[in-house]
This record gives structure tokens, C-alpha cells and sequence, in this order.
């Protein structure tokens, strides 16, 4: 196996502080002491952290599920696991989603930026209570892709929202990078839907939405999460933001009966290209685009729940001609699907990017309007037939 350490590339550099302040750096950042995790490589919105290869000389002893390994000091519990010959997904890889998270002397914590030392535990087999990073509990006026536009009303909040860390997309021109880049302390399903309902409550809203990062990562916190959510509050509706990217059809089945009653899924694209140029995932992009695709004709024939599709615009990311397929193959799944052009801006490591003006937002509704989509709006920078920020269907 190839380790690798993490380098600040000075010249780059811009000084603006996420990898000190808002990564959480298992070791000491860039030394010596490096386990390679890659945290702060993807959080750094300027490319200017690279991770070089290195060599770990010594061996340290760990226990893996009661049996002695010998694996190379200063490395990850993932890769150690690995080195042993587990198989340990790491969708995240920033301590966000805990979807790795195992039993390390007798706590759990996420495999992807723990570091192993002489003498650790590691249990994999121990269930335990499912956790998560979650933040930015907060009230949206606006809603997101899976919000009907009729609720949209822009004077009070829709819905109450929080952001489930971690992502297995890499968008280099991600618009919520802080979370879907970054880990942190995490938090059960019981309080994380305490603080929801509580807010509920305040806002006088009868929704709650589930946003990221990816928040379909970690299958058992978001389902446990709205099991909490339900016995709170049976009537609540709960929506769900996400890439689509994981919702085979026994977990959208399982979404749905345990309470899911509205769902927003972001399709980036149709080809392969235009996929990969948008979300830089290389390993699984082709299953992740397949899957996406299913999951919104599975949905639309399967379950009498709300659908919201966004669908990205930026000249420089994708063609007109593909929004154009791509509004066909919708239509021919279901014409009367809410479809929400989203104007793609220039953030994160695309801050090169120009934004899509109102006229090429409004060429790209009618376009997707053309294809015989009956419900199509644009997310816009400005005004338009009073609605701030969306285009009219109508
Ligand atoms: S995140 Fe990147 S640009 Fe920002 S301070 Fe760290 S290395 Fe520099
Ligand atoms: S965040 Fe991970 S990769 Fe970056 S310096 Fe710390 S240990 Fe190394």
C-alpha cells in the first residue's frame, strides 16, 4: 500500500484559515506527525495542500475484533484496517458522515481521520447507536430542490433544515463546501431530532428537510433520525435533499415507509463527462449517475410522495444540448415533475466560474419547458414576476 502526508503549498496558499480553523486535523497540521488522512487536502477551497507519498519504516502492534495485527505507524484506522484486510468504506473521508466509524477503545469514532497508536482496539463488529456531524439548524424561507414551489411564499419559513456532513461527491464548485468538507464532534438521532421538532415548533412549520453534504450517507442515522422524528410528531413532513447517488430502490422503499414525504434530487447530468467534469468523482461515478437516474423513475413509478429534480446550469459545466436530453428523458418519466434549474456560481475551487445570467437561466427553462415538462423553474439572482430568487412555472 502507498501512505501518503499532506503538504501546504505555500505559493498557493491563500491564507484563509479553513484548514486550521474549521478542519479537525487528527494530528498537528502538516507535520511529521501526518497520518495521511486527506481532511484538510479536500476541505482547502485553493488547491494548495497536495498529498506526497511517504514511507512508514516501523510496524506497531493493534488489535482488529480481538486478533494482534502488525500494521505501519502513523496511518489512519482505515488504512490500517485495509493493511489487514478488512473492507471499510470511506464515502466521506473527512470525519463527516461516520459511515466508518467503529469501536476504537470502546468509543466510537470515524475510521477515516483516526490515527492508529501501539496497543489500540478495534471493534468492527459491535453494533452501536448510529451518529453523525450535523449543523446549520435553521429555518429557509425558500426551501430546496424538493420543496413544492406552490409552498414557496417568501415572507416566512417553509421549513426548518439542518446539514448532515460529509459528501461522496467531490464538486470542485460545491455551494455548502464547509459542509460537505469537513468533520466534527458528532450527534445522535434522538438529539439532532430534538433540536428539529423544537424548531418546528418555533417556526410554526409542519416540515423538516435533511441537506448536506450528502445526507443519505449513513443509511441508519438519517432512517433512525425520522423514526425519532415521527414518534415526536406523526404528521410531520420530512423532506430529504440529495445526489441520488446511493437511493437504490430498497432504500428509497425504506425512506419512505418510515416517513419520507417529500424528496429533492439533484441530477447533474446525463453523460458520463459532463458527470464527472461536475462532481470529480473518478472511482463509482458510473454507478452513481445509474443509480440516480433510477432512483427518480423508481420514485415517480413507484411512490405517491412529492419529487423535486434540480438540474444544474452553468455554461461552462454542461451544454445546452445536454439539458436539453436530459429534459426529454425526464419528461418521458413523468411530465408534471417539478424541475428546478439551478444556477451554478462561482464558489469553492470554481471561483473562476462566470454566473449564468438571468437571460441564460430563463433560455434554460424554456428549453426544459420545450421537452414537455409542465413545471419547470429557475433559480435566479433577481426578481422575477415577484418571485425573489425563482422563475414562475407559469
Ligand atoms: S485551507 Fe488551503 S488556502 Fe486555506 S489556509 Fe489552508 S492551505 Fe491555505
Ligand atoms: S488533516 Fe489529515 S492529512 Fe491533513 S495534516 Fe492533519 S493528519 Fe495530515
Amino acid at each position: 500500500m502507498i501512505f501518503k502526508i499532506a503538504r501546504q503549498n505555500l505559493n498557493l496558499c491563500r491564507f484563509c484559515g479553513i484548514c486550521r480553523d474549521v478542519v479537525s486535523c487528527p494530528t498537528k497540521l502538516f507535520t511529521e506527525d501526518c497520518i495521511g488522512c486527506g481532511a484538510c487536502y479536500l476541505a482547502c477551497p485553493y488547491r494548495a495542500i497536495e498529498m506526497v507519498p511517504h514511507k512508514r519504516k516501523k510496524l506497531i502492534k493493534i488489535w482488529i475484533d480481538r486478533e494482534i495485527f502488525f500494521v505501519p505507524e502513523k496511518i489512519t484506522v482505515s488504512d490500517a484496517l485495509r493493511f489487514a484486510g478488512f473492507h471499510v468504506p470511506v464515502p466521506c473521508g473527512v470525519g463527516g458522515c461516520f459511515s466508518c466509524a467503529v469501536r476504537i477503545d470502546s468509543e466510537m469514532r470515524p475510521a477515516c481521520v483516526t490515527g492508529v497508536v501501539e496497543g489500540m482496539q478495534i471493534d468492527t463488529k459491535t453494533k452501536s447507536e448510529p451518529v453523525r456531524m450535523v449543523s446549520g439548524f435553521s429555518p429557509h424561507i425558500v426551501g430546496g430542490v424538493g420543496t413544492p414551489y406552490v409552498l414557496k411564499n417568501y415572507k416566512r419559513p417553509v421549513e426548518v433544515a439542518c446539514f448532515l456532513h460529509g459528501c461522496n461527491y467531490r464538486c470542485p464548485q460545491c455551494q455548502n463546501h464547509v459542509m460537505a468538507f469537513t468533520g466534527g464532534v458528532a450527534m445522535t438521532p434522538e438529539t439532532v431530532a430534538e433540536i428539529l421538532n423544537q424548531m418546528k415548533v418555533v417556526y410554526r412549520v409542519e416540515r423538516i428537510a435533511f441537506s448536506g453534504g450528502e445526507c443519505t450517507l449513513n443509511r441508519e442515522f438519517l432512517i433512525e433520525t425520522i423514526k425519532c422524528l415521527k414518534r415526536m410528531d406523526n404528521d410531520v413532513r420530512i423532506h430529504v435533499d440529495t445526489n441520488g447517488s446511493l437511493l437504490t430502490s430498497d432504500y428509497i422503499d425504506e425512506l419512505v415507509n418510515t416517513g419520507m414525504t417529500d424528496i429533492g434530487i439533484d441530477l447533474k447530468a446525463l453523460s458520463l463527462n459532463t458527470f464527472t467534469r461536475i462532481t470529480a468523482v473518478s472511482e463509482g461515478a458510473e454507478r452513481y449517475l445509474k443509480t440516480t437516474w433510477n432512483a427518480v423513475k423508481y420514485i415517480l413509478e413507484n411512490h405517491d410522495i412529492f419529487i423535486g429534480i434540480g438540474i444544474p446550469y452553468n455554461r461552462d459545466l454542461i451544454s445546452k444540448e445536454e439539458i436539453r436530453a436530459m429534459g426529454r428523458r425526464l419528461a418521458q418519466m413523468g411530465a408534471d415533475v417539478q424541475v428546478c434549474v439551478l444556477d451554478y456560481r462561482p464558489a469553492f475551487r470554481r471561483r473562476d466560474l462566470s454566473p449564468p445570467t438571468v437571460a441564460e437561466m430563463v433560455e434554460v427553462r424554456d428549453i426544459l419547458r420545450g421537452c414537455g415538462l409542465t413545471t419547470v423553474i429557475a433559480q435566479t439572482r433577481q426578481e422575477l414576476k415577484n418571485c425573489p430568487g425563482y422563475t414562475s412555472p407559469w
